[in-house]
């Protein structure tokens, strides 16, 4: 049934489940820690933590945890087990060592928090060598399929929207252009909640193709009507702030300023929706591993648990672009 058939976790009782967090953290990582922890000891397993994702398991770095181990962290920022992305796991090589690490401390299954490429290095534990994985949806980018959000995803727009409503307040008494870079590489998911939070005029995504032409036209038809500051927010992976700032000043000869918001978006204290959905998922994951139900991914849909195939459970497209960009212009 497997590739290597001969080191299958699939038939073995669980007995230790092992837990770890990989790629970007975000807020909310450490309370589906000390779910998937809680939870898992109230039944009866034991559970190592695996620090630093995938490079820590390939260089073996595994601690025992205990219901103290998580104490006090429901309300930190980051993840108490570190997080990294490796390169490595990628390749068999790497993965068989990882399976090599799994089995030399008796771990008998693994939840994976993290984004979709750490989805992927969790199906590929499951279906190339049977270890029973269950994914936990960790990333600020709100970017999976299986889930209406991820955890992480509400603290980064509050904290994006708190640092912009700040801006907002030079940007109105100095009567200016600023144009303000959130993350999002792929997804322009953060740049999309926030601009419509923060009453942007303007946003520009990833998914979406922007015209400065058009852009600046705007700003000087505003100009004319006595708008005096803008907004506008732009998701790293669609354009660079100082680029859009600096090709705005050379199209309309106004001045504009540019904020790059760069990892506080990552960090503070998990909000309570991010705290709730964490242990809520983390609650799961173990009742899941419990039932001998495995290759999943837990979310929520409409509020309501949602479990899907890990192989479903890619990167989806923001579903809210054409109607949140329409309000952004409407409001403006
Ligand atoms: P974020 O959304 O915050 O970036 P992520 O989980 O998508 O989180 P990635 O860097 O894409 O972050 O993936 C994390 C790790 O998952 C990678 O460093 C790698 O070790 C593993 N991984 C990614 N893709 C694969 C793959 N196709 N096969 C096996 N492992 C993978």
């Amino acid at each position: 049934m497997f590739w290597h058939d001969d080191i299958s976790l699939m038939d073995k009782k669980i007995k230790k489940i092992g837990v770890l967090t990989s790629g970007g953290d975000g807020p909310g990582m450490n309370a589906a820690i000390r779910s998937v922890v809680r939870c898992a000891l109230s039944q009866g397993f034991l559970v190592d933590g695996v620090m630093r994702g995938y490079r820590g398991l390939i260089e073996d770095e595994v601690i025992s945890l205990n219901h103290r181990s998580v104490a006090n962290i429901i309300n930190r920022g980051g993840t108490i087990l570190k997080t990294a992305r490796s390169e490595e796991f990628k390749t068999l090589e790497g993965q068989k060592t990882a399976v090599e690490r799994i089995k030399r401390h008796a771990i008998d299954a693994l939840v994976v928090i993290g984004g979709d490429g750490s989805y992927r290095g969790a199906l590929a534990l499951y279906q190339k060598f049977g270890v029973p994985t269950i994914g936990l949806p960790g990333t600020i980018d709100n970017d999976l399929h299986g889930t209406d959000q991820t955890i992480g995803c509400h603290t980064a727009v509050n904290t994006a929207l708190e640092s912009i409503d700040k801006i907002r307040d030079t940007a109105n008494s100095m009567e200016r252009i600023f144009i303000i870079e959130v993350m999002g590489n792929q997804s322009g998911y953060i740049a999309m909640e926030v601009a419509l939070g923060a009453g942007a005029e303007d946003v520009l995504i990833p998914e979406r193709s922007f015209d400065y032409d058009a852009l600046c036209q705007h700003i000087l038809e505003g100009g004319r009507k006595g708008k005096i500051s803008w907004i506008i927010v732009v998701a790293e992976g669609a354009a660079k702030a100082p680029e859009v700032a600096a090709t705005i000043h050379r199209k309309t000869g106004l001045e504009a300023r540019f904020v790059v918001l760069g990892h506080v978006q990552r960090g503070g204290a998990p909000v309570g929706a991010d705290r709730i959905l964490a242990t809520r998922l983390g609650a799961v994951a173990v009742d899941l591993l419990a039932k001998g139900c495995y290759g999943k991914a837990v979310g929520v849909l409409q509020d309501k648990i949602h479990i899907v195939d890990l192989s479903e459970a890619g990167t989806r497209k923001n579903p809210h672009v054409k109607e949140y960009y329409r309000l952004i212009k409407i409001l403006t």
